[in-house]
């Protein structure tokens, strides 16, 4: 991406791959699991203008099918240099297609979930994708739950740095303004 600046955002969402609406309207999340995912930001007081999010692939599989792995491979460049200039400092990994692109080996999402993963300067937390909690009820009180976990891990991680400790004038400066 020649000539593009970074555009820095704290918190980086990367999910799996557009779907139908969001291949149409060229946007990712916004069917039915972006609305899901909206619901989830809105609880922990994030609304979409305050985060970037993206996709592992970026174009929809035939059929919506599971991304293959040379699909992924094929987009990785894509989403590499989206991480270089968005500089996130925490990513939300969507599903277990997000979760084996960005953190290979890792273990499978379902022991993974709603745990924090510092990788260096920046800090992972994989999460159910949204969709699959349309497709099985039970997922969502997990996610609410992970999200929760979520708003705990932003609070540290993105709280302001503590004002500097005022340093006590040396001894013989301080002997001097007393006598004024
Ligand atoms: N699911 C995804 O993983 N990404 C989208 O953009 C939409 C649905």
């Amino acid at each position: 991406m020649p000539g593009v600046g970074p555009c820095p955002a704290d918190i980086l969402i990367v999910g799996e791959a557009p779907g139908f609406n969001e291949d149409r309207q060229g946007e990712p999340f916004v069917g039915a699991a972006g609305k899901l995912l909206d619901t989830l930001l809105a609880r922990i007081g994030l609304s979409r203008a305050e985060v970037y999010i993206t996709n592992v692939l970026k174009c929809r599989p035939p059929m919506n099918r599971d991304p293959m792995p040379n699909e992924a491979e094929a987009c990785s460049p894509y989403l590499k240099r989206q991480l270089e200039l968005v500089q996130p400092k925490v990513v939300l990994i969507l599903g277990r297609h997000a979760l084996e692109r960005l953190m290979p080996g890792q273990g499978s999402i379902s022991r993974i979930h709603g745990s924090l993963v510092k990788r260096g300067d920046v800090a992972y937390v994989p999460l159910y994708h949204p969709a699959a909690a349309l497709h099985n009820g039970s997922l969502v009180a997990e996610l609410e739950h992970d999200f929760d976990r979520v708003k705990a891990y932003l609070e540290k991680l993105l709280a302001p740095p503590p004002p500097p400790v005022p340093v006590a004038p040396p001894k013989q400066e301080a002997e001097q303004l007393r006598l004024l």
